[in-house]
């Protein structure tokens, strides 16, 4: 008897190209559908040629978030031709398809769900998917040695510039013990510095009434307070995104002072004057914010803000403006980013009256910047001459940048290490810091 050879064939692993755009909210939404699409046997594509088909995650913030979302879906068809939206964006999807009739599927934020079924539909999953592909602490698209930790999704405050929570719903806090099991893997396998994210960081737990979980055998509250002590147990770095000064922010500054997480907090303030924030209806506005935070750095004296604001919006007029710079003199904000006022499709306070010129905006913008920066060079100044903590990000050919610890990547400044070569992205050394201006430091080893 004689039996024909049977033809083996390996199948063709499908591949997936990933277009991430937004906040690092949305790369973490990113990351999980890798995580998702790795773990049944797809491939990512470095390039859209090598991809079957390319998911788009776009952003829907701002206008012109919206018309860059818009470009990068452009692109991915005129190079790829199968493209799946999703991301804010995607809650527009009849102004996505007017533009680009072709786009396979169009899903919102948060819909892993309906992403990872629209890709099935587009390129079928390899029957036997390899699971061990994936490791226990999923796919990220940060480097090794940082990555995002998001605490919550959604947001219970109706700030009239925003959109996000009609976008991605109320305050969604997830279990202590899921964040922990999170936050504990990307330790494990490297991470150096944990950023955690949300839309409302300090109001963690308040939708699931703080619930216990259990962590390590102890009940663990789903509280901010609790949750930041912890994390700072994981020998990692960990820093505080997205905080308002709600009172209980207090709370944590001590666990700075001690070095159990960073003496760090970004804080989206948006403005100072007590007007414009009520016209903004933002959260913990009526918080005394200067002297909350001298009071902070007298328990933490090294304690870094970052924050955001935003000039020209409807009603603001050159008093608040003033207001604002001398606050920021008086706040002594390390770190501050400024946004011009920019309408945003189904915000309140598009129908707000006072509309600030174009040219007013722009000449306030650059009053801002400049005072801006003279307060973070004076403070990057008095660096000068101390010796602290780094964390290298990369080396190039003339030595190793790295941040400290009032630098979060990709926002803030970095710390240049000339000559340094030897180093590895992840390594924390002690450097000794020589010089500054009013972005960056440079130092050498201690
Ligand atoms: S706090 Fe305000 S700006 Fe931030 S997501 Fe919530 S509503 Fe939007």
């Amino acid at each position: 008897m004689s039996v024909k050879p049977t033809s083996v064939r390996t199948p063709k692993v499908p591949k997936v190209g990933f277009v991430s755009l937004g906040c690092p909210k949305a790369l973490v939404d990113s990351e999980r559908i890798i995580t998702r699409l790795r773990s049944e046997g797809y491939q990512i594509a470095p390039d859209y040629e090598g991809a079957d088909v390319v998911v788009v995650n776009t952003c829907g913030f701002l206008d012109s978030a919206k018309a860059e979302s818009l470009d990068a879906i452009g692109e991915a068809m005129a190079k790829n031709g199968r493209v799946i939206v999703t991301g804010c964006m995607g809650v527009e999807e009849g102004r996505i398809r007017a533009e680009h009739p072709g786009v396979l599927a169009v899903t919102g934020p948060h819909q892993y769900e309906q992403v990872v079924t629209a890709v099935h539909d587009a390129v079928p999953p390899l029957h036997d998917p390899f699971v061990d592909l994936v490791p226990p602490e999923g796919l990220h698209l940060t480097p090794r040695h940082y990555a995002y930790l998001k605490i919550s999704e959604g947001c219970n405050n109706r700030c009239s510039f925003c959109i996000i929570p009609s976008l991605r719903g109320d305050l969604a806090s997830r279990p202590a013990n899921h964040v922990m099991t999170e936050a504990e893997r990307l330790v494990k396998a490297g991470v150096k510095e944990l950023l955690v994210i949300s839309q409302d960081t300090s109001a963690y737990g308040l939708d699931i009434k703080y619930a216990e979980s259990p962590w390590k055998g102890q009940p663990l509250k789903a509280r901010f307070l609790d949750l930041c002590s912890a994390l700072g147990d994981l020998g990692a770095w960990v820093r505080l995104h997205y905080v308002y000064p709600y009172p209980h922010v207090d709370d944590v500054i001590p666990l700075m002072a001690d070095g159990k997480i960073l003496p760090y907090l970004d804080i989206p303030f948006q403005h100072a004057s007590p007007a414009v924030l009520k016209a903004m209806r933002r959260p913990a506005h009526q918080e005394k914010t200067a002297a909350r935070i001298a009071a902070w750095r007298n328990v933490c004296p090294d304690l870094a803000i970052r924050s955001t604001f935003i000039v020209g919006f409807p009603g603001e007029t050159e008093d608040d403006f003033q207001f604002l710079l001398q606050w920021l003199k008086e706040a002594r904000i390390n770190r501050a980013g400024c946004f011009k006022y920019e309408p945003v499709a189904g915000a309140v306070a598009n129908d707000l009256p006072g509309a600030v010129p174009e040219e007013v905006k722009e000449e306030r913008w650059h009053r801002f910047m400049a005072a801006q920066q003279e307060v973070s060079a004076a403070l990057l100044a008095e660096k000068v001459g101390r010796t602290i903590p780094v964390l290298i990000d990369e080396i190039d050919d003339e030595g190793a940048i790295g941040r400290s610890q009032s630098d979060a990547p990709e926002i803030d400044g970095a710390v240049y290490l000339d000559g340094e070569t030897d180093l590895a992205p992840g390594d924390i050394v002690q450097a000794r810091i020589t010089a500054s201006d009013d972005t960056d430091l440079e130092g050498e080893l201690a």
